[in-house]
Protein backbone atom coordinates (compact mmCIF):
# COMPACT_ATOMS: atom_id res chain seq x y z
CA UNK A 1 0.00 0.00 0.00
CA UNK A 2 2.74 2.69 0.72
CA UNK A 3 4.58 2.08 -2.25
CA UNK A 4 1.87 2.74 -4.34
CA UNK A 5 1.58 6.16 -2.67
CA UNK A 6 4.47 7.47 -3.20
CA UNK A 7 4.81 6.39 -6.73
CA UNK A 8 6.58 9.27 -9.03
CA UNK A 9 4.93 11.81 -10.71
CA UNK A 10 1.75 11.93 -7.49
CA UNK A 11 1.78 13.58 -4.23
CA UNK A 12 0.64 10.84 -1.73
CA UNK A 13 -1.43 12.50 1.47
CA UNK A 14 -1.60 11.34 4.87
CA UNK A 15 -3.44 12.67 7.84
CA UNK A 16 -2.44 11.43 10.84
CA UNK A 17 -5.12 11.87 13.73
CA UNK A 18 -5.27 10.93 17.57
CA UNK A 19 -7.32 8.78 19.88
CA UNK A 20 -10.03 11.46 21.57
CA UNK A 21 -10.50 10.67 25.21
CA UNK A 22 -14.10 10.14 25.45
CA UNK A 23 -17.21 8.96 22.56
CA UNK A 24 -18.33 12.24 22.34
CA UNK A 25 -14.84 13.02 21.25
CA UNK A 26 -14.67 9.97 18.83
CA UNK A 27 -17.67 11.05 17.13
CA UNK A 28 -16.36 14.53 16.51
CA UNK A 29 -12.94 13.26 15.06
CA UNK A 30 -15.46 11.21 12.30
CA UNK A 31 -17.36 14.18 10.99
CA UNK A 32 -13.84 16.07 11.42
CA UNK A 33 -12.42 13.05 8.86
CA UNK A 34 -15.48 12.96 7.14
CA UNK A 35 -15.10 16.56 6.10
CA UNK A 36 -11.29 15.65 4.68
CA UNK A 37 -12.26 13.17 2.53
CA UNK A 38 -12.79 15.25 0.10
CA UNK A 39 -9.38 15.57 -0.52
CA UNK A 40 -8.81 11.60 -1.63
CA UNK A 41 -6.30 10.84 1.30
CA UNK A 42 -4.24 7.68 0.06
CA UNK A 43 -4.33 6.81 4.57
CA UNK A 44 -4.86 8.04 7.60
CA UNK A 45 -3.14 6.75 10.53
CA UNK A 46 -3.69 7.43 14.47
CA UNK A 47 -1.36 7.83 17.25
CA UNK A 48 0.08 5.54 19.98
CA UNK A 49 0.01 7.17 22.90
CA UNK A 50 2.87 7.90 25.38
CA UNK A 51 3.59 5.07 26.91
CA UNK A 52 1.02 2.35 25.12
CA UNK A 53 -1.50 4.46 26.90
CA UNK A 54 -3.80 4.17 24.46
CA UNK A 55 -3.43 0.76 22.56
CA UNK A 56 -6.74 -0.42 22.33
CA UNK A 57 -8.20 2.68 21.27
CA UNK A 58 -5.50 3.14 18.65
CA UNK A 59 -6.61 0.24 17.08
CA UNK A 60 -10.68 0.65 17.17
CA UNK A 61 -10.15 3.68 15.60
CA UNK A 62 -7.71 2.80 13.05
CA UNK A 63 -10.54 0.31 12.27
CA UNK A 64 -13.42 2.08 12.74
CA UNK A 65 -11.85 4.87 10.32
CA UNK A 66 -11.23 1.86 7.71
CA UNK A 67 -14.89 0.69 7.65
CA UNK A 68 -16.38 3.88 7.51
CA UNK A 69 -14.33 6.01 5.26
CA UNK A 70 -13.07 2.74 3.35
CA UNK A 71 -9.42 4.44 3.42
CA UNK A 72 -6.68 2.30 4.19
CA UNK A 73 -5.18 2.89 7.46
CA UNK A 74 -1.98 2.73 9.53
CA UNK A 75 -1.85 2.60 13.09
CA UNK A 76 1.34 3.90 15.26
CA UNK A 77 3.12 1.34 17.42
CA UNK A 78 5.69 2.16 20.21
CA UNK A 79 8.18 -0.25 21.71
CA UNK A 80 7.49 2.08 25.27
CA UNK A 81 6.54 -0.23 27.89
CA UNK A 82 6.08 -3.37 25.78
CA UNK A 83 7.73 -6.60 25.49
CA UNK A 84 8.40 -7.93 22.61
CA UNK A 85 5.48 -10.54 22.73
CA UNK A 86 3.45 -7.79 23.54
CA UNK A 87 4.25 -6.19 20.30
CA UNK A 88 3.44 -9.30 18.50
CA UNK A 89 0.16 -9.44 20.22
CA UNK A 90 -0.58 -6.08 18.91
CA UNK A 91 0.97 -6.45 15.25
CA UNK A 92 -1.38 -10.14 15.16
CA UNK A 93 -4.45 -8.11 15.94
CA UNK A 94 -3.92 -5.18 13.75
CA UNK A 95 -3.55 -7.70 10.93
CA UNK A 96 -6.76 -9.43 11.83
CA UNK A 97 -8.81 -6.43 11.90
CA UNK A 98 -7.12 -5.67 8.18
CA UNK A 99 -4.99 -2.46 9.36
CA UNK A 100 -2.96 -2.01 6.24
CA UNK A 101 0.56 -0.36 7.88
CA UNK A 102 2.66 0.34 11.23
CA UNK A 103 4.17 3.47 11.63
CA UNK A 104 7.05 1.87 14.04
CA UNK A 105 8.46 4.36 16.61
CA UNK A 106 10.50 4.12 19.76
CA UNK A 107 7.99 6.22 21.25
CA UNK A 108 8.73 8.69 24.06
CA UNK A 109 9.37 8.34 27.94
CA UNK A 110 6.69 8.84 30.07
CA UNK A 111 7.48 13.30 31.34
CA UNK A 112 7.75 11.43 35.20
CA UNK A 113 10.97 10.07 33.81
CA UNK A 114 12.26 11.85 30.69
CA UNK A 115 15.37 8.69 30.01
CA UNK A 116 13.90 5.79 27.62
CA UNK A 117 14.58 2.35 29.58
CA UNK A 118 13.43 -0.53 27.34
CA UNK A 119 11.87 -2.94 29.23
CA UNK A 120 12.98 -6.81 30.43
CA UNK A 121 12.14 -8.79 26.66
CA UNK A 122 11.73 -5.44 25.05
CA UNK A 123 13.29 -3.65 22.28
CA UNK A 124 15.63 -0.53 22.65
CA UNK A 125 15.15 1.44 19.45
CA UNK A 126 12.92 1.76 16.59
CA UNK A 127 14.53 -0.38 14.00
CA UNK A 128 14.19 -3.53 16.12
CA UNK A 129 10.66 -3.16 15.86
CA UNK A 130 10.85 -2.76 12.02
CA UNK A 131 12.87 -5.31 11.73
CA UNK A 132 10.07 -7.45 13.62
CA UNK A 133 7.72 -6.62 11.33
CA UNK A 134 9.87 -7.20 8.29
CA UNK A 135 9.96 -10.77 9.58
CA UNK A 136 7.29 -11.87 10.73
CA UNK A 137 4.18 -9.34 9.53
CA UNK A 138 5.34 -8.86 6.23
CA UNK A 139 1.72 -7.82 4.59
CA UNK A 140 2.23 -4.45 6.59
CA UNK A 141 3.73 -1.27 4.92
CA UNK A 142 5.76 0.27 7.37
CA UNK A 143 6.44 3.98 8.21
CA UNK A 144 9.05 5.56 10.28
CA UNK A 145 9.64 8.90 11.66
CA UNK A 146 12.84 10.97 10.89
CA UNK A 147 13.96 14.48 12.11
CA UNK A 148 15.35 17.34 10.19
CA UNK A 149 16.68 19.32 13.22
CA UNK A 150 17.64 15.97 14.63
CA UNK A 151 16.51 14.20 17.43
CA UNK A 152 16.75 15.48 20.82
CA UNK A 153 18.35 12.81 22.08
CA UNK A 154 21.20 12.15 18.93
CA UNK A 155 24.59 11.94 19.95
CA UNK A 156 25.21 14.02 16.75
CA UNK A 157 23.06 14.62 13.78
CA UNK A 158 25.63 12.48 11.80
CA UNK A 159 24.54 9.16 14.45
CA UNK A 160 21.28 10.18 13.77
CA UNK A 161 21.33 10.17 10.59
CA UNK A 162 23.22 6.67 10.35
CA UNK A 163 20.72 5.38 12.73
CA UNK A 164 17.62 6.02 10.47
CA UNK A 165 19.84 4.53 7.76
CA UNK A 166 19.71 1.18 9.96
CA UNK A 167 15.91 1.73 10.67
CA UNK A 168 15.29 2.12 6.65
CA UNK A 169 17.65 -0.92 5.48
CA UNK A 170 15.45 -3.01 8.54
CA UNK A 171 12.43 -2.79 6.28
CA UNK A 172 10.49 0.74 6.37
CA UNK A 173 8.87 1.59 2.82
CA UNK A 174 8.89 5.23 3.88
CA UNK A 175 10.35 8.00 6.01
CA UNK A 176 7.88 10.82 7.81
CA UNK A 177 9.41 13.55 9.30
CA UNK A 178 8.90 15.60 12.66
CA UNK A 179 7.16 18.51 11.79
CA UNK A 180 9.35 21.95 10.94
CA UNK A 181 8.77 25.26 10.20
CA UNK A 182 11.83 26.36 8.26
CA UNK A 183 12.16 24.36 4.87
CA UNK A 184 15.84 25.07 4.56
CA UNK A 185 16.07 22.57 7.74
CA UNK A 186 14.15 19.71 5.47
CA UNK A 187 16.70 20.67 2.29
CA UNK A 188 19.47 20.40 3.89
CA UNK A 189 18.23 17.48 5.82
CA UNK A 190 17.26 15.88 2.28
CA UNK A 191 20.60 16.28 0.39
CA UNK A 192 22.44 14.37 4.00
CA UNK A 193 20.06 11.86 3.39
CA UNK A 194 20.38 11.22 -0.68
CA UNK A 195 23.57 11.52 0.16
CA UNK A 196 23.58 8.39 2.99
CA UNK A 197 22.25 6.78 -0.03
CA UNK A 198 19.18 6.16 1.86
CA UNK A 199 16.21 5.18 -0.68
CA UNK A 200 12.87 5.66 0.43
CA UNK A 201 10.42 8.24 0.02
CA UNK A 202 11.11 11.41 2.76
CA UNK A 203 8.04 12.42 3.08
CA UNK A 204 7.73 15.88 5.57
CA UNK A 205 5.54 16.30 8.26
CA UNK A 206 3.75 19.37 8.13
CA UNK A 207 1.54 20.76 11.54
CA UNK A 208 -0.52 23.79 10.50
CA UNK A 209 -0.36 26.15 13.43
CA UNK A 210 -3.17 27.60 13.90
CA UNK A 211 -2.89 29.96 17.62
CA UNK A 212 0.11 31.58 19.67
CA UNK A 213 -0.59 28.85 22.42
CA UNK A 214 -0.35 26.27 20.38
CA UNK A 215 2.89 27.28 18.46
CA UNK A 216 4.77 27.76 21.82
CA UNK A 217 3.25 24.23 23.30
CA UNK A 218 4.85 22.59 19.98
CA UNK A 219 8.18 24.14 20.45
CA UNK A 220 8.70 23.06 23.66
CA UNK A 221 7.25 19.53 23.18
CA UNK A 222 9.41 18.40 20.07
CA UNK A 223 11.88 21.61 20.19
CA UNK A 224 11.04 22.76 16.32
CA UNK A 225 12.42 26.12 15.91
CA UNK A 226 9.93 28.65 15.34
CA UNK A 227 10.50 31.47 12.89
CA UNK A 228 10.88 35.04 13.99
CA UNK A 229 8.73 36.63 11.53
CA UNK A 230 5.72 34.27 11.90
CA UNK A 231 5.72 34.56 15.76
CA UNK A 232 5.74 38.00 15.66
CA UNK A 233 2.51 38.00 13.09
CA UNK A 234 0.52 35.92 15.57
CA UNK A 235 1.45 37.90 18.55
CA UNK A 236 0.64 40.63 16.85
CA UNK A 237 -3.18 38.87 16.62
CA UNK A 238 -2.91 38.13 20.08
CA UNK A 239 -6.61 38.10 20.66
CA UNK A 240 -7.93 37.46 17.54
CA UNK A 241 -8.64 33.92 17.17
CA UNK A 242 -9.97 34.28 13.53
CA UNK A 243 -7.21 35.99 12.59
CA UNK A 244 -4.31 33.83 13.89
CA UNK A 245 -6.04 30.87 12.41
CA UNK A 246 -5.35 32.65 9.13
CA UNK A 247 -1.69 33.61 9.73
CA UNK A 248 -1.23 29.93 10.21
CA UNK A 249 -3.16 28.74 6.98
CA UNK A 250 -1.34 31.20 5.28
CA UNK A 251 2.11 30.37 6.32
CA UNK A 252 1.35 26.79 6.08
CA UNK A 253 0.12 26.91 2.62
CA UNK A 254 3.26 29.04 1.56
CA UNK A 255 5.50 26.69 2.98
CA UNK A 256 3.63 23.03 1.18
CA UNK A 257 4.10 24.95 -2.04
CA UNK A 258 7.52 25.48 -1.69
CA UNK A 259 7.96 21.90 -0.57
CA UNK A 260 5.95 20.82 -3.74
CA UNK A 261 7.97 23.23 -5.96
CA UNK A 262 10.93 21.03 -4.88
CA UNK A 263 9.55 17.97 -5.70
CA UNK A 264 8.50 15.90 -2.09
CA UNK A 265 6.69 12.28 -2.77
CA UNK A 266 3.87 13.30 -0.30
CA UNK A 267 3.13 15.52 2.81
CA UNK A 268 2.19 13.55 5.87
CA UNK A 269 -0.36 16.77 7.59
CA UNK A 270 -0.47 16.25 11.55
CA UNK A 271 -4.25 16.88 11.36
CA UNK A 272 -5.06 17.34 14.80
CA UNK A 273 -8.27 16.06 14.82
CA UNK A 274 -9.82 19.22 13.49
CA UNK A 275 -10.22 19.49 9.50
CA UNK A 276 -10.15 23.20 9.29
CA UNK A 277 -7.15 24.20 8.58
CA UNK A 278 -5.69 21.62 6.69
CA UNK A 279 -9.13 21.63 4.42
CA UNK A 280 -8.32 25.18 3.75
CA UNK A 281 -4.08 24.66 2.60
CA UNK A 282 -5.44 21.74 0.61
CA UNK A 283 -7.74 24.17 -1.30
CA UNK A 284 -5.75 26.84 -1.17
CA UNK A 285 -3.12 24.72 -3.56
CA UNK A 286 -5.60 23.02 -5.69
CA UNK A 287 -4.61 19.72 -4.07
CA UNK A 288 -5.70 16.49 -3.64
CA UNK A 289 -4.09 12.83 -3.40
CA UNK A 290 -5.38 11.55 -7.05
CA UNK A 291 -4.04 14.30 -8.68
CA UNK A 292 -0.49 13.94 -10.49
CA UNK A 293 1.59 17.08 -9.47
CA UNK A 294 0.90 20.16 -11.41
P1 LIG B 1 14.52 5.69 17.21
O1 LIG B 1 14.62 5.59 15.73
O2 LIG B 1 14.70 4.46 18.02
O3 LIG B 1 15.60 6.80 17.67
C1 LIG B 1 15.61 7.26 19.02
C2 LIG B 1 16.99 7.81 19.35
O4 LIG B 1 17.94 6.75 19.44
C3 LIG B 1 17.57 8.78 18.30
O5 LIG B 1 18.30 9.78 18.99
C4 LIG B 1 18.48 7.91 17.46
O6 LIG B 1 19.55 8.64 16.86
C5 LIG B 1 18.97 6.88 18.48
N1 LIG B 1 19.13 5.54 17.87
C6 LIG B 1 18.26 4.93 17.02
N2 LIG B 1 18.69 3.69 16.70
C7 LIG B 1 19.86 3.51 17.37
C8 LIG B 1 20.76 2.42 17.45
N3 LIG B 1 20.55 1.28 16.77
N4 LIG B 1 21.85 2.57 18.26
C9 LIG B 1 22.08 3.71 18.97
N5 LIG B 1 21.23 4.78 18.92
C10 LIG B 1 20.14 4.68 18.13
N6 LIG B 1 5.48 9.04 19.72
C11 LIG B 1 4.52 8.33 20.38
O7 LIG B 1 4.66 8.06 21.59
N7 LIG B 1 3.40 7.88 19.71
C12 LIG B 1 3.20 8.12 18.39
O8 LIG B 1 2.18 7.71 17.83
C13 LIG B 1 4.18 8.88 17.69
N8 LIG B 1 4.05 9.13 16.36
C14 LIG B 1 5.05 9.80 15.68
C15 LIG B 1 4.93 9.98 14.29
C16 LIG B 1 5.93 10.65 13.58
C17 LIG B 1 5.78 10.83 12.09
C18 LIG B 1 7.07 11.17 14.27
C19 LIG B 1 8.13 11.95 13.52
C20 LIG B 1 7.21 10.98 15.64
C21 LIG B 1 6.20 10.28 16.36
N9 LIG B 1 6.32 10.03 17.73
C22 LIG B 1 5.34 9.32 18.40
C23 LIG B 1 7.48 10.55 18.50
C24 LIG B 1 8.64 9.52 18.60
O9 LIG B 1 8.19 8.36 19.28
C25 LIG B 1 9.76 10.19 19.38
O10 LIG B 1 10.33 11.23 18.64
C26 LIG B 1 10.84 9.26 19.96
O11 LIG B 1 11.63 10.02 20.88
C27 LIG B 1 11.80 8.65 18.94
O12 LIG B 1 11.18 7.70 18.19
P2 LIG B 1 11.92 7.03 16.92
O13 LIG B 1 11.01 5.99 16.41
O14 LIG B 1 12.38 8.07 15.99
O15 LIG B 1 13.17 6.35 17.68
Amino acid sequence: MLQQTYLPGRVGISFELFPPKTDEGIDQLMEQVGRLMEFAPDYLTCTYGAGGSTRDKTLDIVTRLKKEFQAPVASHLTIVGTTVDGLRDYLSAARDRGVDAIVALRGDPPKSDPHFRPVDGGFRYANELVALIAAEFPSFGVAVAAYPETHREATSSDDDLRHLKTKVDAGADVVITQLFYDNADFFRFRERYEAAGIRAPLVPGILPVTSLAQINRIASLCGAKLPPAFCDALAAAEGDEERQAAIGIEFATRQVQELLDSDIPGIHFYVLNRSHATSQILRNLDLRATQPLK
